[in-house]
């Protein structure tokens, strides 16, 4: 008898290549050995893209996320970097260049939290902030649009010159008392994403943010470890859930892929409904 369809029954390419959304593509991935990063960089490798996993510190953590990633099928290396340093900077692109060839995507994801009341606030945690966060994400995005620059469209591999995901945070709009610092970095971010994407657009680059909520991640154990901190969590999230890594991650391969190929200077935000201010729900 013959099979229905023997396009299908008969094929011997590995059934997961339809899901290799990203295969050919080169992704770089900051912060990446650990919670957000961590998830985003694993994922991008199972959708087909070879990644390097930048990281600052945790050299062994960050050799197990290249080893997932291998496990995946995928190529992958660990590159410690501090992304506030130019020229560390600098030097992380110049080796993904000599090992990988190109950057198709860039991941610009680290970052941290230095908090305090507002007048006994450093001027080391406000810099330390607004140092990593914000001006990390411009090195790496202008290191990124260089390179997106020179080598133009290549259409086997993606529609576009180059992706930019910024992670920037709900904080880009949620007022933070105590996290004055943070705030104003993610504030940054959302604008300085919009005036990049708008600049490079015509380049067929295209540049987005994802603003996670709440998300289980080693940066906020005290806002999810006891149960009296996850049940205070929980009014802020409608959805009635802390987000895991995944979810950012899933949304991540989607604004890498060609899937959402007209999506430009778009925040998407992944965070459970945190940002429909849930106080209005039962006030107001
Ligand atoms: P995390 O602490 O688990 O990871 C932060 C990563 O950034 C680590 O890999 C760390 O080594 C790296 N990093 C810090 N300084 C660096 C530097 N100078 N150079 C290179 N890497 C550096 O925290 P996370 O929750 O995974 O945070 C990742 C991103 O997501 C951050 O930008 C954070 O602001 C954002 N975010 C997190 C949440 C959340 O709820 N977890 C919510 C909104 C936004």
């Amino acid at each position: 008898m013959t099979p229905a369809n023997p396009a299908v029954t008969d094929s011997t390419a590995p059934p997961v290549a339809v899901h290799k959304l990203l295969s050919g593509q080169k992704a770089l991935v900051t912060g990446a050995n650990s919670g957000i990063g961590k998830g985003v960089a694993v994922a991008l490798g199972q959708a087909g893209a070879d990644v390097v996993v930048n990281f600052v510190d945790g050299d062994d953590a960050a050799n197990a996320v290249v080893e997932e990633i291998k496990k995946a099928g995928s190529r992958a290396y660990a590159h410690k970097a501090d992304v506030s340093s130019e020229e560390q900077v600098a030097a992380m692109f110049a080796r993904m260049k000599q090992e990988f060839g190109t950057t198709d995507i860039l991941v610009a994801n680290a970052g941290l939290q230095r908090d305090a009341a507002f007048h006994e606030m450093t001027l080391a945690q406000w810099n330390k902030v607004l140092d990593v966060n914000l001006t990390g994400q411009f090195l790496c995005a202008r290191e990124a649009v260089r390179e997106f620059l020179r080598r133009g469209v290549v259409p086997e591999v993606s529609c576009a010159a180059g992706k930019i995901i910024c992670m920037s945070s709900v904080h880009q709009e949620i007022p933070w008392a105590g996290h004055v610092n943070y705030a104003a970095s993610k504030g940054a971010i959302k604008l300085m994403m919009e005036s990049l994407a708008q600049e490079v657009a015509p380049k067929r680059i295209r540049v987005n943010a994802i603003a996670p909520g709440a998300i289980r991640t080693p940066i906020n154990t005290a806002a999810w470890q006891t149960k009296e901190a996850y049940d205070a969590l929980m009014t802020l999230v409608p959805y009635g859930r802390i987000g895991e890594p995944e979810d950012i991650a899933r949304a991540a391969v989607w604004l890498a892929s060609d899937h959402s190929d007209y999506v430009v200077g778009t925040t998407l935000y992944v965070d459970g409904g945190m940002t429909l201010y849930p106080g209005f729900a039962t006030g107001g």
